[in-house]
This record gives C-alpha cells, sequence and structure tokens, in this order.
C-alpha cells in the first residue's frame, strides 16, 4: 500500500520511525511537507497542490501537524476529505485538542476531571481569579503551547501579572490553573492508538523544573495504568475524537486530572521509555482503514 504521511520534517524522529515501521510491513511512504501544499478546489477535480503541482496522495494519509501550522494542517485534512482519502486525524479533532480550552470544556462537560482552571483575557480578570485558584504558586498557559513553553508558575501576584501580560502579547487569552502540587513534577503520558492503549510512560521532571516535558530534559519509565486511569484515557480520546492521540494525565488528592490531549504525540521518548514499537501500531491503524 502507498502511504503519505505529512510532516514538516523527514529527519525527525517519529517521521523516521513512520517510514521505517511502514517499510518493515511492506508499504511504501510518502513523506510531504504540508507546509508546502495548497488545498485547490475544482469540482470533481480538485486536488492538493504541492508546491503549485497536483499531489498525488497514497491511500491513506497519516497528518503529523505541528503545533505551529494548525490552521494550515486543518485545511490540508480537510482537502483529503474533499478528495476521499482515509487519514488518521480528524481536523475538528486536531482544532479541539490544540486549544486546551475547549478541549478542558468538552471534558468536563463529559464528567472527566480535569485541574481547576480559568480563562482569562485581562491583567484585570487575572487578579481576581488569581485569588481564587490560590495559595500560590498559580500555573499560567498559553492557550496553544507545546513541549512546555507557554506553561509558568507563578508564585505571588506580581510574578502573576507580569506573566500575564507577556501572555497577552502573544495570544488574546491564558489559562489560570491550580498547581497541582501532589504531582511532584511527575506527569503520565498514554499513547491511544484507535480505540487501544499501546504504551504509557511517567515522565519525571529536570531538577529544579515543574514542567514533565521531555523537551525540558524530563526522565521517562514505563509505567502500567490502573484500569480506572485507562478508562479515563480512551474516554478522553474518544471525547476529542483523536485518533493518535497522547493523553496526559497528573496524579492529585482527587486522583488522576486529564492535563491535556497532543493530536500528534512524538514517538522518541515513549518508544524509548517503553520499548513498544509504536509507529507499528499507527501503521497497522492507517492500513485498516482502506
Ligand atoms: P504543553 O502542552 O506545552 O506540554 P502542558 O499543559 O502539558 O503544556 O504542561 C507541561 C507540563 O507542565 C506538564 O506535563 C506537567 O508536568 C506540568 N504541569 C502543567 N500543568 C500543571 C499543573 N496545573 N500542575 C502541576 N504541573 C503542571
Amino acid at each position: 500500500m502507498r502511504i503519505t504521511v505529512f510532516s514538516r520534517g523527514p529527519s525527525l524522529y517519529s517521521t523516521r520511525r513512520l517510514v521505517e515501521a511502514a517499510e518493515q510491513q511492506d508499504h511504501s511512504v510518502d513523506i510531504v511537507d504540508h507546509a508546502l501544499c495548497s488545498p485547490f478546489l475544482n469540482g470533481s477535480k480538485s486536488a492538493l497542490l504541492h508546491n503549485g503541482s497536483a499531489l498525488r496522495i497514497g491511500q491513506v494519509a497519516i497528518p503529523r501537524i505541528g503545533a505551529n501550522i494548525t490552521h494550515r494542517g486543518v485545511s490540508i485534512i480537510r482537502q483529503l476529505n474533499v478528495l476521499g482519502i482515509p487519514h488518521t486525524l480528524s481536523a475538528d479533532a486536531l482544532l479541539l485538542a490544540r486549544d486546551k480550552s475547549c478541549c478542558l470544556q468538552r471534558l468536563t462537560e463529559a464528567g472527566i476531571d480535569v485541574p481547576r482552571t480559568v480563562l482569562c483575557h485581562s491583567i484585570f480578570e487575572a487578579r481576581l481569579i488569581a485569588k481564587k485558584l490560590a495559595p500560590f504558586p498559580v500555573v499560567v498557559k498559553l492557550l496553544e503551547s507545546t513541549h512546555g513553553v507557554g506553561v509558568a508558575l507563578a508564585h505571588n501576584m506580581h510574578q502573576l501579572q507580569r506573566l500575564v501580560e507577556g501572555f497577552l502579547q502573544l495570544q488574546p487569552s491564558v489559562l489560570l490553573q491550580e498547581y497541582v502540587r501532589e504531582s511532584e513534577g511527575k506527569d503520565i503520558r498514554a499513547l491511544v492508538v484507535g480505540d487501544r492503549i499501546v504504551a504509557a510512560m511517567e515522565r519525571t521532571a529536570a531538577p529544579g523544573e515543574f514542567r514533565a516535558n521531555m523537551h525540558r530534559g524530563a526522565t521517562a519509565t514505563s509505567v502500567t495504568l490502573s484500569a480506572e486511569d485507562q478508562r479515563t484515557v480512551l474516554r478522553t480520546a474518544a471525547l476529542i475524537g483523536v485518533e493518535v492521540a497522547g493523553v496526559d494525565l497528573i496524579s492529585s488528592k482527587r486522583g488522576a486530572l486529564v492535563m491535556e490531549v497532543n493530536a500528534s504525540p512524538g514517538l522518541e521518548g515513549i518508544e524509548t521509555a517503553t520499548g513498544v514499537d509504536i509507529a507499528g501500531a499507527i501503521i497497522e491503524y492507517a492500513v485498516r482503514k482502506v
């Protein structure tokens, strides 16, 4: 079978692993940079243009859309729908997962526990809200962030004001969140493919750091989830609609809380920590869609 992987970087670990896994299963893979693609709407002759020429897309597509190119990625996925090409990432699910606020709202609506979170639009609002989330520290987050870049701790009102001020220069609103102290710099990343959890790891933040992102120097070990956490993870991925999902949980006094859903989860940390061939599972899942 011919598979098209939409990815910005052929040399990225996750992209390389998908190619390797596909070839091991006797499929051929094209890697296409979606930053060079434009949807062309022309009735039954509609196409996806790549550098201005119609792209020959495989029988199934695996979109891996980076956080800085979400909207362009969404337009590419919608064009796959126009062209009738099966793929592994719904455009609506991608949009929902990328907006932390909407994602947490959807989960709360369905009765899934998330950290106490407030969306705020001004420094004035943030000051009032911080009192509700206190005691300090309070977590300040950009709505669209990745690798922990837009996530910071405010230890007092002065810091909170400065962080909110800075973040509001970048995006029209920010999230204030209770700091889940009991997590002690640890979180859990579960990797879902379809309706299955294929791997899970516990990440521990680097010394002096509260963010347990691998890009921030966290270490990871394989972990077995409790039956309850497994149910939460699978329900979360299904509610947001992300078929290949990284679901992040954080432990709290009131049980595991869902922190976010990653729609293009990196494979390096979790394959290394667990030894699971996740790329292989994604390829098998994609192929079954045809
Ligand atoms: P990103 O999407 O940029 O990775 P996250 O919201 O997942 O941002 O936060 C990054 C990391 O920061 C998490 O993996 C977790 O370790 C830590 N963290 C985030 N929110 C909280 C919180 N409310 N309490 C404690 N730690 C948190």
